[in-house]
């Protein structure tokens, strides 16, 4: 296993930890999770940090500490409502076909 693949392995890991307890678990749309494993692992080996691959960093350390992954807890209202995160990585446990979720503007949810 190269050094990539085996980083991806130990985020996987770390990050299964963190999304049980709050009722998340990876999609089952296994191409995704291994393209964006690979995206943060390229982010981390960048900046240090897992940083979400799918979120532009800020350049300010408040607002990027809530891209880093898993960043369920900073946008947990936002992603219940979709049930997944919102990159898809994630999706809520029920969730058997990712396809069928969409995203929503943040706007959308009602606060
Ligand atoms: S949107 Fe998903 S993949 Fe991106 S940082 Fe948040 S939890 Fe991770």
């Amino acid at each position: 296993m190269d050094r990539v693949e085996e980083r991806k392995k130990a985020l996987r890991s770390m990050f299964q930890a963190v999304i049980d307890p709050l009722g998340y678990k990876f999609s089952p749309d296994e191409e995704i999770v291994d393209f964006l494993l690979e995206r943060e692992v390229a982010l981390e080996d960048k900046h240090g940090i897992p940083y979400c691959p799918c979120q532009g960093i800020m350049g300010n350390r408040e607002d990027d500490m809530k891209i880093v992954c898993p960043c369920i807890p900073f946008h947990r209202k936002h992603f219940d409502a979709m049930k997944r995160c919102w990159c898809g990585l994630y999706v809520h446990k029920d969730v058997t076909d990712p396809d069928s979720l969409r995203q929503i503007p943040e706007s959308e949810i009602e606060q």
